[in-house]
């Protein structure tokens, strides 16, 4: 029998008490299998709206993910995050330019 106040979760289909912060919103119980559906869940209806479909998909952005993808094969992306001094960011620039100086 559902206690007041208490919503099925969307994923596992058990009944919950949301948190009171976020009772109107609320979907999904805290279980982690829920968590990750909910988020799943989110990220899909954000991926669905027609004002997002284009959202990172200028050519510095994918740029920039051409150039992080290919530091991580070189085992370099970490190097990179932890040291961001001059010299390294400089690289990471050149790089950007001499792969946007490619498509042209
Ligand atoms: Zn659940």
């Amino acid at each position: 029998m559902a206690k007041t106040g208490q919503r099925k979760c969307l994923c596992c289909m058990d009944l919950f008490d949301p948190d009171p912060r976020n009772i109107n919103r609320q979907r999904y119980c805290s279980n982690a299998d829920c968590q990750i559906a909910s988020k799943a869940a989110s990220q899909a209806a954000w991926l669905a709206k027609p004002q997002n479909s284009d959202y990172f998909r200028d050519p510095v952005h994918v740029t920039r993910v051409q150039v992080e993808a290919k530091l991580k094969a070189e085992g370099e992306y970490e190097v990179f995050r932890q040291r961001q001094d001059a010299d390294f960011i400089s690289d990471f620039d050149r790089e950007i330019k001499r792969i946007e100086s490619k498509k042209i």
